[in-house]
Order: C-alpha cells, then structure tokens, then sequence
C-alpha cells in the first residue's frame, strides 16, 4: 500500500467504483479506492440493477443518461464486455389523468436533454408487455433505452479502466479513522496501514454514518430494507421471443424486469421498515436482511392482478436487502458541509441506474470545483441543521410507500413537517395558513379561506389560484405581511469585509453605511454560484459596523462554505451565521409606510429612507432591523427580527396594520410578484451553467474591477458566446402554468427551458422565464412550449411586465 496519493475513495460499491473511474477520466491519476471486504459486497452485489433515464430533473436525466452511455460502451469492450440488457424498453404505468400529465410533462422535459420517451395508451402497455392486465389502467412512459445490467462485472470493469490508467484499489482494507491537518489534508487509518492525501470521499453505502463519525459528521442517510422475488420460468416469457420490457407500477407499488426466462419483481410495501438504525453488525458482509414476504402481501396482490402469469409460477429466491434513503429521495452527492476536501456520494436508492453518472459529476467537482451541471438537485449542503437521521427516516418511510409516485408542484408532503418552526407557525396555522417548506422551515404557502379547504394535485392551476389572487391584489391596492423564515443572513464584521466581499461579488455594491446593493458571486468559470443582498450597518449599541449579507434560505450552508473558504489567510474577517437567530417580516404594499411608521419611530419617508437602506429601529418595542428592499414590486420593507422578539414586533404590526385591514400573504403571491417584476430565484433560474450575461444581469457585472472570482474567465471568452439567453414569456394558456424543465420547441427542434412559471396576477399573464437559444431571445420571438403535451405558443416579451421603472417600489 502507498503512503500518500492525492484521493483517497472510501467503499467498493458502484458508487465508490464509479468515482474512482471518473477521476481518471478526468485526469487524475494517482488515486486510491480502499474497501474494508470485496469490491460490492454492500449493497451492490444483490441489486435488482435496472438502468433507466427517467427523472424528474433534467440533471437526473443527464446523468441517468451518462451512465446508459457508459455502460453500453463497457459492455461492448472486447477486451472485458459485460452482461447488459440495454434497451429492452420500460414502461411506467399510470391510472389517473393527473399522472398521465405529470408523464407528458417529464417527457417534455427529457426532449431538453436528448432523450425520448413516448406516452402510451393502455392497448399500446399490454402490446409491448404481453404479460400485463389493463384493468384500470390508464397507459404509461415508456422509455426505449430502460434495461439492466450486472452489477458486479459493472464495478470490475470500472475498477479495470481505472487501474489502467494508474489508479490502485486496496480490498480488505477497513478504514478505522480519518485525522484532518491543519493544511486541509488528511490521513485516511486503516487496519493495514495510514494513507495520507488531499481529499476523501465517503462512498459507503449504508454504512456511510460509520466513516461520517471518523470526521464529526452525521449525513441525513437512512436504511430501508427493500425486498424482490426471482420466479421460475414462465413459458410466455420464452415463447414471446423478445425480452420484456421492465414494468414500474404506482398502482401498486412493484416493479418487475425478465430474469433468464422468469421475472424479478420487487416491492414497496406500506409496512416498510428501516434497517440499521441501532448500529451495524461489523460482519454483516455480502450479507441480507432475513426474506418477509408477509411484509409485502398488500402489493402482492396487485401484482397478481396486473401481471396474472405470477399466480402460475413459483418463487425460487428471495433477496431483502438494505438500501440508502436521504430526506427528498436523492442522494448526497458533492461537498460535505463544513468540511473542506471531503466529499461523499451516499444515499443511493437507485445507484446502479445512476451510480453511473453521479460518479461522472462527482469527479468533475473535485477535479474542476464544478461539474458540467448544475448539481444543487444532489448538493449535500442542500440540508442543513434539521437533517438528522431520525428525520431523514421518517421521511426514507414516506418515499418508499410512494416510491414510484413523483411529487406534483405544490405537493408537500406530510412526514417530518415542523423541523423548522417560529414561536408565529402556530399563530399563522390558527389563522388558516397552509404551510410549504423551504430548507426544513415551515413557510406560509396562502391562506386557506376555510378550514377544510384543500388542493387537487397536479398540474393545473389549481383552487388557490384565486385565493392567491385576491392576496395579490390586497398588496397592490393595501398592504399586506408575510413571514419570510429561515432567509440566510450572514452577519460579516472586521476590517476587511469591504475588500473580502469585493473579491466574490462580480459587480459594484455599495459600501455606504445604511445602504445595500444586490450582488452577483461566480465560480471561477464565470458562472452564476450564488446571489445576495449586502446591508452595510453602521456601528450602534447592537454591534460594530458590519455587512449584512443576505441571499436565499436555502443557500445556508452552500454560501457559508463558499464565504468561509474564501477568506485569506492574515484578512481581518469574522463570519457568523444569523439564520436560526432572526426572522423576516415583510411589509408590501402601498400602506406599508404608513403602517411601519405608526408602530417604528422615525422618518420612514421616501426621503430620510429610500429604497435600498437599511436602519435599525424598534417595531413597539422589539428590536429591529429594517431593509429597504422588495420581491413583490409593491413599496416594502423586510422587518428582521430577534426571534425571541418576534411575536412582540408581529403583535405590534398587526396592531398598526389593522385600521388600513392588512391582510397576511405567502409564498405563492410572491412567487406571481417576482415573476411580473423578472426577479429571479436562486437555483430556479440562476444556474451555475450559465454565466451573468446569460443570465441577463450585465448591469450586476463590472469589468473594470480591478479582481473578482470568476472575472478571467468571463474575459477568456473573448468573443463572447452566448450559449443561451434567459428570457420572460408570455404563455398563450389558461389552463396551468408553465411547469420548471418544460421544453420549448421550433419546427420539433428543442430551442429553450423553462426554469420557472406562474400566472401574473397583476398584469393578467401566464408568465415564465426560460433559457432559449440566442436566435430566440429578442422580443416578440414565438415558440412551442411542450405544456404537459399540449403545444401552446409562448413569446418574448419585455422583462418586468410590471411597473418596470420600479416607480411603486421606491414609493
Ligand atoms: C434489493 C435491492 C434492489 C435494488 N435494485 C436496484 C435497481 O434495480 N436499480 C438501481 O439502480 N438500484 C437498485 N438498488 C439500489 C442499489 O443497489 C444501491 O443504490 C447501490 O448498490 C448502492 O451502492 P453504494 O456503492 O452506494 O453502496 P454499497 O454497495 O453498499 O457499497 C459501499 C461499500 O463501502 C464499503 N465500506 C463501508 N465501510 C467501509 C470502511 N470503513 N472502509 C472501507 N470500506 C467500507 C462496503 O464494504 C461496501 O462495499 C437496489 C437495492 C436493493 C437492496
């Protein structure tokens, strides 16, 4: 074993093996994979091992896409193929319209990433699966390149490629700790022997938490265990000729694919169990759950009913394994938070399919900083200090019971609801708020106007449209308060903030105490890393002076990194976090002054406060910081309160507020808003694969900085191509917005992608914004958009339908 090499890879599953490969794809070669038994005697080695691309995600797709790329070429090696069923086809099926939809729109959406699935009616399921009833069957996706493959020969082949290029693969060879440097780098112990390299990345499986614990870190990882059966022969299979197509069943919740010449079905049983939670047996190695069929009876027979052949056949082989779920069903795949050269690709459920390509992207960011996607869908800092594991297993249980059943927009689900919370939830919830949840934080969604009011789910404007409505509309005439919780806040104090935050923002921002600008942070690519609001404070008796910086909630841990790895060193910078400590209140609407004024002392005039200031008050008596900015359109304030003043500042707004009959808004009014004022969400619309200019924010860049990140490389493009242009549009429908991911379309050609879409209320308008081809971009231009399969005609119109001088904004 060598002493020192550059990466050190944890874990011999796909997921390990993957990596491993992908960093010499890239160029890196001195790299090691160290695995404490054989290589996939985790997970890996009893996988069911379908590859398909579906996703709802055009990341997902890509990288789904990858791996079918990859694995037909390995299995075409002639010096090493292995056994891959590629293309035998899958059909997922679907026995309501809303499903159907939801597959019309997903199909969309993969057109965009050159990939093809067709929507099939029930006769069309039944012709290419002759073994399936069509009994309440409605149709289903199918998509041509579904298939399976080994698992193990899939790693073998991986780890052969990357020993060819000099990488070296150490088996039985536990890691028993990890010791971090003071330089960053690290010392991998082994039972063999210490390792020293730059970086390490966790790759094990369900015993991620295990080498999680080596560096002080508990990932949101939970283990399910997860069961399929392996039938005898089935003489229609044999008969048939061809290879059936695989079968993917929300109905009832089974999937089953051709195994020799019988089928493997598997379930996702209602009675699902988690699996390791009290520890790991050390010698649970190549080892399964033992077999429970009983667990599985109500889906069984479900699939009895669909596929009728399974009641003649019997059962030779039973596999439960464990199988890694995280909070939102995708896995961990990028930087550990708040570590630096540590990396992990953990909470794979369906890593075969995609170990693939998360590998691929993995090594992109640790070789390049950034992968050729926008990766947040998989960003480990995706989930912040309520992610534990007992959280991440309660919600592991409500994904499996609804493996196969994609989220609709605006669904939010019910397990481990109330992880984040504010001393207001439940006052806000006895007014008739329904609740969404941003990073963990339970936010008001809209005001329910009864109490049993309830939403159908899809992707039609559904029956809050109008309720959002009439929020809209008291905002634009009145005034109106929503909580905004959980919105980053870093305070920055020390000499150097000025200097430090210039060097990461790309643009000009005001240093003047008692103003804020909007600044734009890139990678070293150029490309758009994050957004924020920076507040310069003056000293006062709450502090020093210092910068407030300001930028989504979900951001948290993903800025902080950014932030903290970016001071240098002897550089008079202090970073702290304010997230969990304050709380936003904001004020809209043309009242707002004269509601701020009747309960915060001072001159809240135009004048003594314009847009973009910023000033400490009292709201009553609670201490607060008031900001001059607005997402709405409409003159506002965002109130920033302690949270143990909290409700004291919101008794007394509602006390001020209530002789002008403000009204509570939430998060679907804003969204209209922002959309009419072409305000843009981080991670809907500002994507790390486009770059300012893209963007359209050329007003936020400023070449004549003497430095900022990113800066070399918007100037190494010397002409500057223009990959894709973001754009507003005007969408010719009524029926339901345009949904993230669709596609836009000119003579069957993909042209542009939707990254966000809503009805602007106030300017009457089915708005969205997309990324279309330059040709595209200028105003007046028309498109197809693919609306769930309907083709409706979307054009180019001018940005900030509403207001655009911001003339109600400044009041
Ligand atoms: C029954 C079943 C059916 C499935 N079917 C499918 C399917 O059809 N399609 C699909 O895409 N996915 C499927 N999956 C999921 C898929 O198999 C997993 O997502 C994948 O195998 C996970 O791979 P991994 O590399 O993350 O983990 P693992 O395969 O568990 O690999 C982790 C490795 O890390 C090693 N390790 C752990 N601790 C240490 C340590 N301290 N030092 C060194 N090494 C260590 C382990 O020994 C292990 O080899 C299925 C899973 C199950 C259980």
């Amino acid at each position: 074993m060598k002493s020192r090499t550059k990466v050190v890879v944890i874990g011999g599953g796909i997921a390990g093996c993957s990596t491993l490969y992908h960093l010499t794809r890239e160029g890196w070669t001195d790299v090691v994979l160290v695995e404490r038994n054989e290589l996939t005697s985790g997970t890996t080695w009893h996988s069911a091992a379908q590859v398909t691309n579906f996703g709802t995600s055009q990341t997902m797709i890509g990288l789904k896409s990858h791996s079918i790329r990859l694995y037909k070429e390995l299995s075409e090696d002639p010096e090493f193929p292995i056994n891959y069923h590629h293309g035998d086809g899958g059909i997922r099926l679907a026995n309501t319209e809303a499903q159907m939809q939801g597959y019309r729109h997903f199909s969309s959406m993969a057109r965009g990433m050159d990939v093809h699935f067709e929507v099939i009616d029930a006769e069309e399921c039944a012709r290419r699966h002759p073994l399936i009833s069509t009994g309440d069957l409605l149709g289903g996706l199918w998509d041509p390149l579904d298939g399976d493959i080994d698992p193990a020969q899939l790693c073998q082949a991986l780890v052969r490629r990357a020993r060819k290029a000099g990488a070296e693969v150490y088996r039985n060879t536990p890691v028993t700790g990890l010791s971090q440097h003071r330089d960053d780098t690290w010392t991998v112990h082994t039972d063999q022997g210490d390792l020293d390299c730059d970086i390490v990345v966790n790759a094990c499986g369900y015993r991620v938490n295990e080498v999680g614990a080596m560096m002080g870190v508990q990932h949101p990882v939970a283990s399910m265990e997860h069961q399929y059966f392996l039938t005898d022969e089935i003489p229609q299979i044999k008969e048939a000729g061809y290879r059936m197509p695989l079968i993917r069943c929300p109905i009832s919740d089974f999937y089953c694919r051709q195994e020799k010449n019988g089928l493997l079905v598997g379930f996702y049983e209602q009675a699902c169990k988690t699996w390791g939670m009290d520890g790991i047996d050390p010698n649970f190695v190549n080892a399964l759950c033992p077999d429970d069929l009983d667990r599985v009876m109500d889906v069984l027979e479900g699939a009895f009913e669909r596929l009728p052949a399974l009641r003649e056949v019997g059962v030779h082989t039973v596999i439960n394994g464990p199988i890694t779920y995280t909070i939102d069903g995708l896995p961990l795949v990028g930087p550990i938070p708040g570590k630096r050269n540590a990396y992990c690709i953990i909470g794979l459920r369906a890593g075969l399919g995609e170990g693939g390509g998360h590998g691929w992207l993995l090594a992109q960011q640790i070789v390049h900083g950034e992968a050729c996607y926008d990766t947040w869908v998989l960003d480990p800092r995706r989930f912040t200090g309520h992610a534990n594991v007992e959280l991440t297993a309660l919600k592991a249980v409500e994904d499996y019971q609804n493996e196969f059943r994609f989220h609709f927009p605006n669904e939010h689900r019910s397990a481990g609801r109330l992880a984040k919370t504010t001393v207001l939830t439940p006052i806000l919830a006895a007014q008739g708020a329904a609740f969404t949840t941003v990073n963990g934080w339970e936010r008001v969604d809209y005001i329910k106007p009864d109490p049993a009011f309830q939403l159908t789910l899809g992707f039609d404007f559904d029956e809050a449209h109008s309720v959002v409505a009439a929020e809209v509309r008291n905002v634009q005439e009145n005034v109106g308060l929503c909580e905004v919780n959980g919105f980053n806040r870093i305070e920055i104090t020390g000499r150097d903030r000025h200097r430090f935050l210039d060097r990461l923002i790309c643009g000009f921002v005001s240093k003047r105490e008692g103003r804020l600008g909007l600044g734009y942070l890139l990678n070293h690519f150029g490309m758009i890393k994050s957004e924020a609001t920076v507040a310069n404070l003056p000293a006062s008796d709450r502090g020093p002076e210092r910068v407030w910086y300001g930028s989504a909630a979900a951001s948290e841990y993903h800025d902080r990194d950014w932030l903290e790895q970016h001071v240098e060193p002897g550089e008079d910078v202090q970073i702290q976090s304010l997230t969990e400590a304050q709380t936003i209140l904001v004020l809209a609407g043309p009242n707002a002054r004269k509601v701020l004024s009747s309960c915060a002392r001072g001159d809240w005039s135009a004048k003594a406060f314009p847009w973009l200031s910023v000033r400490e008050c009292f709201v009553g008596f609670a201490p607060a910081t008031v900001v001059g900015v607005s997402f709405s359109g409409e003159l506002a304030y965002e109130i920033h309160v302690p949270n143990t003043s909290l409700y004291a500042a919101y008794l007394a707004l509602q006390d001020a507020g209530r002789p002008f009959g403000m009204q509570l808004f939430g998060a679907r009014a804003v969204e209209s808003m922002r959309l009419e004022k072409g305000f843009l969400h981080w991670k809907a619309d500002l994507l790390t694969e486009f770059d300012p200019f893209e963007t359209g924010l050329d007003r936020f860049v400023n070449l004549e900085k003497e430095i900022f990140i990113g800066k070399d490389a918007l100037l190494g493009r010397a002409v500057r191509v223009r990959a894709k242009g973001l754009v507003t549009l005007e969408i010719d429908a009524t029926r339901g917005p345009a949904p993230s991911g669709a596609s836009l379309m000119c003579d069957s050609r993909v042209v542009g992608t939707i990254t966000s879409g809503a009805w602007g209320h106030r300017v009457q308008k089915n708005l969205a914004f997309a990324f279309v081809d330059p040709e595209f971009s200028a105003i007046g231009s028309s498109m197809q958009l693919n609306l769930c399969g309907e083709p409706v005609s979307a054009r180019v119109i001018a940005p900030c339908p509403y207001d655009p001088d911001h003339s109600r904004i400044r009041g």
